[in-house]
């Protein structure tokens, strides 16, 4: 399975997302799959959301490396990258070949309407719903916003996407646990869980490639933890932290960007960012504390936008009772792409 998680970290780079679709199936009530991939102007999703709306169940076999569909025919067979579906001896041509993107076995729109809907014996529609236009924010332009838009009219030109893809670092990993709570909750669960919600969420709904430093719970070295923000196409960086602190009071989230002492003022894409993270925070009335410029933060490229998170204080039993829980990492991810988002749309409106 690893060598899959592999692929499909090189598959999604052709790949954008949309919004969601609906799959309606007759004598059923519509569902909705939101984890959903476009590639080459088709629309893919997981094998494993589909079936359970259409009633059947599977199994991957990572032996054969195929996946096998339960039908009242048999076994229907499907191989990833493979233009046939066998159901027994019989080879049945597939126009879409099945692709694993972001982790999961995905499947085409002709697949669900042709060959699933006979293997569920009942016919399947399925029918995109408006991908999420990006909402502008009032942004008032002060001094340096207009010193901002100069530097970008100067250094970009207006063809191509805005931000062409984002890296995410979740601190820590490993024996590295980073700052523990009390009852052993740790920085390194924490800042791992939101950036997965995060970076599904900037996949799914911006499509453009999110580079995360770590998949999992271990160690990486200074060097693995730039190589996704040093990537040419990163143009966006997000670190993830979490503090303790000796007063049990205090808590909320601080932002930290570069020191601006440097030369050239490169922090200056960094520190417009960090205030639309900021004002998308506040706005779904998350505890943010400031905004602060830090020589702690020398990692990256001088000029690529970069912000730190420190999400909260483990050593607050209120707010790590919050970080713990799945809705609030939700909300914080959700305010972190809204923040994002609001971001790119000022960039592309200094583009017209
Ligand atoms: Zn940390």
């Amino acid at each position: 399975m690893r060598f899959v998680l592999l692929l499909c970290c090189f598959l999604i780079f052709s790949t954008t997302a949309f919004a969601a679709v609906e799959i309606t199936m007759r004598g059923q009530q519509a569902a909705v799959i939101e984890d959903v991939y476009r590639q080459q102007g088709v629309s893919y999703v997981a094998l494993e959301d589909i079936l359970k709306i259409v009633n059947l169940t599977g199994h991957w076999d990572s032996v054969a490396h195929t996946y096998r569909i339960r039908t009242n025919r048999g076994w229907a067979v499907l191989t990833p990258a493979s233009g046939y579906l066998r159901i027994g001896d019989s080879f049945y041509p597939i126009q879409d070949k099945p692709v694993f993107i972001d982790g999961r076995l995905r499947v085409s729109e002709s697949f669900i309407q042709s060959q699933l809907a006979q293997l569920a014996g009942r016919p399947v529609f399925f029918r995109h719903l408006e991908p999420q236009q990006p909402v502008a924010t009032e942004t008032q332009r002060d001094g340096l916003e207009a010193l901002f838009d100069r530097l970008l009219r100067r250094a970009e030109s207006s063809r191509g996407p805005v931000i062409r893809a984002i890296a995410i670092d979740p601190g820590h990993g490993g024996l590295d646990t980073g700052v523990i709570a009390p009852d052993g909750y740790n920085e390194k669960l924490l800042t791992f869980e939101v950036a997965d919600r995060l970076a599904r969420l900037l996949r799914m709904r911006l499509g453009v490639p999110v580079y995360v430093s770590r998949s999992g719970d271990y160690d990486i070295s200074l060097d693995q933890r730039l190589e996704s923000a040093l990537r040419e196409d990163v143009d966006l960086w997000i670190l993830l932290h979490a503090q303790t602190s000796f007063s049990p009071e205090v808590r909320g989230i601080d932002l930290l960007v570069r020191d601006e002492d440097e030369p050239l003022n490169p922090s200056l894409g960094s520190m417009v960012l960090a205030q639309h993270l900021s004002d998308a925070m506040k706005k779904s009335e998350l505890e943010v504390r400031g905004v602060y410029s830090s020589s702690l933060l020398s990692l990256g490229r001088g000029i690529l936008p970069t912000v730190q998170l420190e999400i909260g204080y483990l050593s607050n039993p209120d707010e790590l009772r919050q970080l713990r829980q799945e809705n609030y990492q939700n909300r914080l991810a959700q305010s972190v792409f809204d923040g994002i988002q609001n971001y790119i749309t000022l960039l592309r409106e200094t583009r017209q």
